[in-house]
C-alpha cells in the first residue's frame, strides 16, 4: 500500500502506513463521506472507526512514540474526523474543536492589535460577539458590510485589512456572495479570505476550490446532523494557517473530545443523503410559505427571483435546507411557535428535525437592536431549519399552527 501523503492533513505518521490515500482521493463524494479518510481502523478492522478513550498513550522507548502523545494534542478519533473533512472540502488540513464558537476564537486569534476584519453584516451573533465582545479589546477593528454586493467589500477595504470573513448564504437573510469574488480580492490585498460553509457544507459548496483560504463550520450542524452534540471544523489551504490552528487547539485545550468526533464522523456517512433530502423538503416548504396569505416574505435562495439565484447557480451544487420569512403580525408569530406541534420551536439548524428559531431573541440577540432593524431580523421574523421528515408532514404541520 502507498503511505499517506506526507504534505499534508495531520501530523501522525504512524496509521498513516495502512491506507491507500490516492485511491480514496478519487472517490466521488458520498463515497467519500461515507469511508472518510482510513475509514475502517487499520488495527483490528473495525469497520466503525472506534472511539479512543484515553487521555494519554504509551510509549515504546525512549524517543520512540506511537505518534500520539496526549489526546489534547492529537487523538485518533478525532484525527480521523479532521482528516475527513479536510478530504470532503478539498483542504490541506482540517481541525476539529469543541464547538464552532470555538473555532472562530481559535482562528481569530490570529489577528494583531490594529488589523482589521470585515464581516458579512448579518452575520452569526456569536461570530459577531466574538469580534465586538472580545478581540476589539485586544485592538483588532471590525467592519460589517452587505457582501451581496462586492463593491461594498472593496469600499470597506483599508490598509490594515487582515481578514474577510464571510457568511454565504447568510444567516438568517440569505443573502448570497460571490466566493471566486471574495477570494480574489483577499489575494490582492494580502488578506486571509474565510468562509462559513455551516449552511451548505461541502456537499454543496467547496470554498476552497474557489480560492478561498480557509473554510470553518459549526459542526453541529448539518454535520453533525443529529442535534445531539457540539462541534466545530476548519479547514486550512495554507501551511501557515495550519500551523497557526494547530498550535491554538494545542494551546487553548479546545480540541473535540474523542465520543463527539465519533459522533460527527457517524453523521458525515449520510451527509449526502441527508443534504439532499433537506434541499428537496426546504423548497416544498419555501413555496408553501410563498403562498400563505399570512407570509409577507419568503427568503430562501432557491427562489427563481432570488437575487442571489445566478451566484448560488453558480457555486453550489444546491440551495439546503434553511428558509427564513416574515409573517403579518408579532401575533402570528406567537401563533407559529406556539402552535407547532411535529416542528420544534428551538435554536439551531442541520438536524434531522425541522426547527422554527425566533432570530430576534435567540440567534441574534447579541446583535443591538438598531442593527437588528436595518438587517431585518424584526419581530415578525422567523427561521426555519427544514428538517428530513415527510415534506407534506412539515406543511400539514405548518398549516395548522398558521391556519388552523
Ligand atoms: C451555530 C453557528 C455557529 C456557532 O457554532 P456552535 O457550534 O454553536 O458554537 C457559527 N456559525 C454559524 C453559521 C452557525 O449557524
Amino acid at each position: 500500500m502507498k503511505l499517506y501523503k506526507k504534505e499534508g492533513r495531520g501530523i501522525v505518521k504512524n496509521f498513516s502506513n495502512y491506507i491507500d490515500f490516492d485511491k480514496k482521493e478519487n472517490l466521488r463524494m458520498e463515497s467519500k463521506c461515507v469511508h472518510g479518510a482510513l475509514g475502517c481502523e487499520p488495527l483490528t478492522g473495525a469497520v466503525s472507526f472506534p472511539i479512543y478513550q484515553t487521555a494519554t498513550f504509551r510509549h515504546k522507548a525512549l524517543g520512540e512514540s506511537t505518534g500520539f502523545d496526549y489526546t489534547r494534542l492529537q487523538n485518533p478519533t478525532r484525527q480521523e474526523l479532521e482528516r475527513t473533512i479536510a478530504i470532503l472540502e478539498g483542504g490541506l488540513e482540517g481541525f476539529a474543536f469543541s464547538s464552532g464558537q470555538a473555532a472562530n476564537m481559535s482562528l481569530f486569534t490570529i489577528l494583531n492589535p490594529g488589523d482589521h476584519v470585515i464581516l458579512s453584516d448579518d452575520i452569526y451573533g456569536g461570530t459577531y460577539r466574538i469580534g465586538e465582545d472580545i478581540f476589539t479589546k485586544y485592538g483588532a477593528t471590525f467592519t460589517y458590510v452587505d457582501m451581496s454586493d462586492i463593491d461594498n467589500l472593496k469600499n470597506a477595504i483599508t490598509d490594515k485589512t487582515r481578514m474577510i470573513f464571510v457568511e454565504t448564504p447568510t444567516n438568517p437573510m440569505m443573502k448570497v456572495t460571490d466566493i471566486e469574488a471574495v477570494a480574489n480580492i483577499a489575494k490582492e490585498i494580502g488578506a486571509i479570505s474565510v468562509v462559513d460553509n455551516t449552511f451548505l457544507t461541502p456537499y454543496f459548496q467547496q470554498p476552497l476550490s474557489m480560492g478561498i483560504d480557509v473554510v470553518v463550520h459549526s459542526g453541529t450542524k448539518y454535520i453533525g446532523g443529529h442535534n445531539d452534540t457540539i462541534a466545530g471544523l476548519v479547514v486550512v489551504n495554507r501551511q501557515d494557517l495550519a500551523d497557526h490552528m494547530r498550535l491554538q487547539l494545542k494551546s487553548h485545550g479546545n480540541g473535540l473530545a474523542a465520543l463527539d468526533s465519533w459522533l460527527l464522523l457517524r453523521g458525515l456517512k449520510t451527509l449526502h443523503i441527508r443534504m439532499e433530502r433537506h434541499n428537496e423538503n426546504a423548497m416544498k416548504v419555501a413555496n408553501w410559505l410563498r403562498n400563505q396569505d399570512k407570509v409577507t416574505k419568503v427568503f430562501y435562495v432557491g427562489f427563481e427571483d432570488h437575487p442571489g439565484y445566478e451566484i448560488t447557480k453558480k457555486q453550489t451544487k444546491g440551495f439546503g435546507g434553511m428558509i427564513s420569512f416574515n409573517v403579518d403580525s408579532f401575533e402570528t408569530v406567537k401563533k407559529i411557535l406556539e402552535g407547532v406541534d411535529m416542528v420544534m420551536f428551538a435554536e439551531s439548524l442541520g438536524g434531522t428535525e425541522t426547527l422554527i428559531t425566533y432570530p430576534r431573541t435567540q440567534t441574534h440577540e447579541s446583535i443591538p437592536e438598531e442593527t437588528r432593524q436595518k438587517l431585518g431580523i424584526t419581530e415578525t421574523f422567523l427561521r426555519m431549519s427544514v428538517g428530513i421528515e415527510n415534506a407534506d408532514d412539515i406543511i400539514a404541520d405548518l398549516d395548522r399552527a398558521l391556519n388552523g
